[in-house]
């Protein structure tokens, strides 16, 4: 039995419906998934109604953009209460900025000569929460890139001519947002910008576990991973991060969580929050409790 729990759809910058998703899954076989689209849980109600119909197991989840010492991470929320309201006014600003920005690079790739409309991106993203891929996939359909490659090298990559920075919450805004929202926060692809250093400053503020198994980490990777979250009492989870068929094949299910983790996960939150009442807190509260994973 086994869980994929970094997963997307069009209600960010994947291609598949959450039903199509939650089909796929039932194609590989999952046991389990999550869903975390970027900076929005709009997807979860379909995906859980459909996990229900085919009998997976299914994870509400988020995957929020942040930043700690200057470097850009992401920050997984697990089991949030899709309905939280500082929740879901916070990702709100999140995605206005995120439409803002397609605005942006859209005006700098005008500037450049390059003719895209801005209303075609925003037609064929049709979600809250666009990004890049979605300003590339429009340069490819409108002829003006033959590839999304080629749109992320000549145009949409770090300090290339149409980038534009985003904008990010700190880590502990993230993480906080997250716990008040009944959920576990888990950093994702840590291997991916390899800011090790982050993670023991993050575990002190709260943090409860790290994605170890990744489409981008190697072997080896995992390996050092979890190490750390054993060093620092984390937890560990695991994903493909899919996109649907955006880059070729989809990878869903190439990367094979143990359902047990699914499991550790449940365990962990159920005594996250008998601890947050024994201790008076409001559900949610950020525990600074040592040794809460073990
Ligand atoms: P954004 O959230 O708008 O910054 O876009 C991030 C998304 O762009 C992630 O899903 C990445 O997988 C994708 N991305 C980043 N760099 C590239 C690249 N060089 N080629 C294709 N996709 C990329
Ligand atoms: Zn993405
Ligand atoms: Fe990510
Ligand atoms: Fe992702």
């Amino acid at each position: 039995m086994f869980a994929d729990l970094h997963l997307h759809t069009n209600f960010s910058d994947g291609t598949y419906t959450p039903e199509e998703l939650v089909a796929q899954a039932a194609k590989h076989q999952l046991a389990a998934i999550a869903l975390t689209d970027h900076d929005t849980v709009e997807g979860c109600e379909r995906a859980q109604a459909a996990c229900a119909a085919a009998g997976i197991d299914f994870v509400t989840g988020t995957e929020l953009t942040a930043e700690q010492g200057g470097n850009e991470i992401h920050i997984l929320g697990y089991f949030v209460d899709t309905k939280n309201p500082k929740l879901l006014a916070e990702i709100a600003k999140f995605q206005a900025v995120r439409q803002d920005r397609i605005r942006e690079m859209v005006a700098r790739l005008n500037a450049l000569g390059v003719p895209l409309k801005v209303d075609d991106v925003f037609a064929l993203a049709n979600c809250r929460s666009p990004g890049r891929p979605h300003v590339a996939r429009a340069l490819v359909r409108a002829g003006l890139c033959s590839s999304l490659d080629e749109a992320f090298e000549r145009f949409l990559k770090k300090n290339r001519p149409a980038w534009v920075p985003k904008m990010k919450m700190s880590a502990s805004t993230g993480i906080e947002l997250i716990h008040q929202a009944g959920g576990l926060a888990v950093m994702a692809h840590p291997g991916l910008n390899r800011s090790d250093e982050v993670i023991p400053d993050l575990a002190e503020g709260g943090l409860d576990g790290i994605e170890c198994f990744h489409t981008k980490h190697s072997a080896s990777t995992a390996e050092h991973y979890l190490a750390i979250a054993g060093r620092l009492d984390l937890l560990v989870t695991g994903g493909s991060d899919c996109h649907g068929l955006s880059k070729g094949k989809p990878l869903i299910g190439t990367v094979k969580l143990p359902y047990e983790r699914v499991e550790k996960l449940r365990a962990a939150l159920g005594a996250l929050a008998s601890r947050r009442q024994a201790s008076g807190q409001q559900a949610g509260g950020t525990p600074a409790v040592p040794g809460r994973h073990s």
